[in-house]
């Protein structure tokens, strides 16, 4: 199927004006479309109003306002073509009526990859937990072997913008989320990877078949040339890719000894038959897989701490691996990955006490995952805006792992029921007070862990915010002591 590339007697219209947005107005006005109308159902105010000014500037028609789509229905009715950035439910009625008129409605990615180049290998990653590391660590690994690669999609870039200036990559790595999914038509990721699958976005999706076969649609338009990449410990997971096209490769623990990637005692174990040909395509990647039988990483990163990053870590290894990338490339970018802000980062040690912002974790499930990637001395900061599930099953994950809990925010209360009588728990009410506390409690070799459980809306703009406090607050702290030993 030929991809519609061509847009110039195309009126293309962009549906939200956030960065995917307005990355995907840019590369439509690059390729000459006959129209590109620019819309958001926010007022101009609530957007990055210098850059849609730009975009006008370059052509683009702008239709944002506070009747938002109750006045567009014109519009979805007279185009050809709907890019739709990630926020905006596909099920919305003007959708429909685009498609009832003829337009083809697609996302954000979808849009873009039709100006990819043609050789490039596309690797997808998806999942409700861990695709912002598996696609970052991915890409490095991609690009430690010097290849040009994209890596984005979810997280960080936006691939629309990277292609407005017609740049090649070897490798595109794109995290998916289920809502980009959903606007996927051609793409077609010759490397699929699908890290796990548990109930979330409820509010979005019916039930978990419903968010399941969203997360299907990353296989859909695999031929049996591709690959598949699946977590072996994750039944839901394994039921989904269950006749699909791709050839299989699982990673994972436990019941695992058939996996292509397993643990053993700090190192990646892969075993890829020596029949399979890496899916590489360009001249760049002619490493055959399988040269040796079973190959061995090492993965003592301390950006990669936990058992679910070796997890990711296995996952990533798999994709560059039947990406052609060559082995010791995968372990010079397994060694040198600086890890992602706010996932178990690193911020600073003081009097070596080690300060961790894992401000991402905004639910019990997070948090826990992070408590089972430390052994002792932890000092756990929790609480914000809760997401009524109960806190108890913290509760055991602690025990021996955890020194103290330091409470913040509007669900300190419950949290601290939760704890009582099993570790020590002092309310502290913010931030900064908590880590003055943990500081102050804290032994050398200890750790300090902001894992709140917790969304931050309560006392923070986004869990960003509150991870960028707590670094400036440890460097505060840090300097302070400083001062206090110079002073002595
Ligand atoms: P996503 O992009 O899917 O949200 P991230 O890589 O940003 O994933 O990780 C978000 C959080 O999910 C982490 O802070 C951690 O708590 C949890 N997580 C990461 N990887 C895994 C995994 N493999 N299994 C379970 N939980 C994970």
């Amino acid at each position: 199927m030929p991809l519609p590339r061509d847009l110039t007697d195309k009126r293309v219209l962009v549906v939200g004006l956030g960065k995917s947005g307005l990355g995907a107005a840019r590369l439509a006005l690059r390729h000459d479309a006959r129209e590109v109308i620019a819309f958001d159902d926010r007022g101009i105010d609530a957007l990055d109003a210098e850059a849609v000014r730009a975009l006008v500037e370059q052509g683009a028609r702008l239709a944002c306002g506070p009747h938002g789509f109750d006045s567009a229905t014109e519009i979805f009715r007279s185009v050809d073509l709907v890019v739709v950035s990630p926020g905006f439910p596909l099920a919305r009625p003007e959708f429909t009526v685009a498609r009832q008129a003829g337009a083809k409605v697609v996302g954000e990615v979808e849009f873009a990859s039709w100006f990819l180049n043609h050789d490039a290998l596309v690797i997808g990653i998806s999942g409700t937990n861990g695709k912002s590391t598996v696609t970052a660590l991915t890409g490095a690994l991609c690009a430690a072997s010097g290849a040009a690669t994209f890596t984005g999609g979810n997280l960080g870039a936006v691939l629309s913008d990277a292609l407005v200036d017609g740049q090649r990559f070897d490798f595109a790595v794109l995290e998916l989320s289920s809502f980009q999914l959903e606007g996927i038509d051609a793409l077609h990721p010759q490397i699929a990877c699908l890290t796990n699958l548990t109930p979330d976005h409820i509010d979005r999706y019916a039930d978990h078949a419903a968010y399941g076969a969203a997360k299907k649609r990353l296989f859909r338009n695999q031929t049996e040339a591709d690959f598949g990449v699946v977590n072996a410990g994750d039944a839901g997971v394994l039921k989904l890719i269950e006749g699909e096209s791709c050839q299989r490769f699982t990673f994972g623990f436990g019941q695992s000894e058939e996996a292509a990637a397993r643990f053993d005692d700090g190192t990646i174990v892969v075993r890829i038959d020596r029949s399979v040909e890496a899916t590489g395509r360009s001249s760049r990647r002619h490493d055959s897989l399988g040269a040796e039988f079973e190959e061995r990483y090492q993965l003592t990163n301390r950006n990669l701490r936990g058992p679910h990053n070796a997890e990711n870590a296995m996952a990533a290894i798999l994709c560059a691996r039947l990406a052609g990338v060559d082995a010791a490339s995968v372990q010079r970018g397994l060694d040198a990955y600086p890890g992602l802000h706010h996932r178990l980062e690193s911020v600073g040690t003081i009097d070596g006490v080690e300060f961790i912002n894992d401000s991402k974790a905004t639910n019990v499930d997070s948090t826990a995952v992070a408590l089972k990637s430390f052994e002792r001395g932890v000092w756990l900061i929790a609480g914000g805006q809760g997401k009524g599930l109960p806190y108890r099953p913290l509760v055991e994950i602690a025990l021996g792992r955890v020194a103290g809990v330091l409470t913040i925010g509007e669900d300190a209360p419950l949290i601290e029921a939760a704890f009582r009588g099993v570790v020590p728990v002092v309310s502290c009410g913010d931030l900064e007070t908590a880590t003055r506390m943990a500081l102050n409690q804290a032994h050398a070799g200890d750790v300090v862990l902001l894992s709140p459980a917790c969304a931050s809306y309560d006392q923070f703009k986004n869990f960003e915010a509150r991870g960028d406090t707590f670094r400036a607050l440890v460097q505060r702290l840090s300097g302070e002591r400083d001062e206090a030993r110079d002073g002595h």
